[in-house]
């Protein structure tokens, strides 16, 4: 087994005499930082919930349990790597015999590498680009048949403005989040005909712990560059998640910058 599971409270909304179940998301990366926002603003909405961190289990489950209660929303906690394809792929098929549908998919999971290219050895290369890349293929295909055959789904990957505009000391990130950005476009066109949306949101400097090697000097002469003047904040980003879900269909294969125009 790759993964444990933590299920909390399971609801389901009474209306008018009627059972209307809520709508399931999944959210890659959601033991802190930008995913925990997502959670939140997702639970706070009436979402059920499928969380998968990489191994920060007791953060996850603590989220979970906070969040179940709070909003009376089901909140199923996992244990996954999203860069290994047989971890995602067990765990879809145990979600699929559990009976979860997933009606939107976020991912979210990813890692920085900071150093010279010439000094990343071929593992510390791969990680980044299946933690950050591989991830967002494994999961869309483990999604896509559902959702295509309700003819109805949302996917939005976390990207970065340096997957558009490229990092110095960041080429792997940068290629990565590139990446990203290419398979929203290409997929957005393959099932926009099955009713599913895909976009993007390109991150600039959101203040979490991926950033925490940065000294306060550091940062504060990056925010001196940001317009804005100031980081973006995980749940700014969280609420644009939402928006982009929430809106028509007919928006899709777009990355939106979220970088208060620094980029
Ligand atoms: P973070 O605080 O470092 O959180 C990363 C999350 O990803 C954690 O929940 C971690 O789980 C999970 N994760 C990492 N590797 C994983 C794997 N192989 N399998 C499953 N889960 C994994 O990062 P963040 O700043 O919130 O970033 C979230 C996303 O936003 C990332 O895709 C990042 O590239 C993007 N982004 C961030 C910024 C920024 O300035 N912060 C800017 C642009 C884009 P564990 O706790 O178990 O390790």
């Amino acid at each position: 087994m790759r993964y444990n599971n933590y299920a909390f409270s399971i609801i389901a909304i009474v209306f008018k005499g009627g059972f209307i179940m809520a709508k399931t998301v999944f959210i890659s990366g959601a033991s802190r930082g930008i995913g925990k926002s997502i959670v939140n603003c997702f639970a706070r909405k009436g979402y059920n919930l499928v969380l998968v961190c990489k191994s920060s289990i007791e953060q996850l489950q603590e989220i979970g349990k906070i969040i179940s209660d709070q909003y009376k929303v089901e909140a199923r906690c996992y244990t996954c790597d999203v860069a290994d394809s047989n971890a995602v792929n067990d765990l879809f098929r145990r979600l699929s015999e559990e009976g979860i549908q997933i009606d939107v998919l976020i991912n979210n999971a990813g890692i920085s590498y900071i150093g010279l290219l010439q000094d990343m050895t071929d593992e510390e290369w791969n990680q980044v680009i299946n933690t950050n890349l591989s991830s967002c293929f494994f999961t869309s295909r483990a999604v896509l048949p559902q959702m295509i055959s309700r003819h109805n789904g949302r996917i939005i990957n976390i990207s970065s403005v340096w997957g558009k505009v490229g990092a110095s000391t960041e080429v792997a990130y940068s290629a990565s989040k590139g990446g990203v950005n290419a398979f929203t476009k290409a997929l957005a066109k393959e099932v926009a005909p099955s009713g599913i949306s895909v976009n993007a949101i390109a991150c600039g400097f959101i203040d979490t712990q991926m950033n925490k090697a940065l000294t306060s000097n550091e940062k504060k002469s990056i925010f001196e560059e940001i317009p804005a003047g100031r980081p973006g904040t995980s749940d700014e980003v969280a609420e644009m998640v939402y928006k982009i879900v929430t809106a028509s269909d007919y928006l899709t294969g777009q990355v939106i910058s979220f970088d208060g125009a620094w980029t």
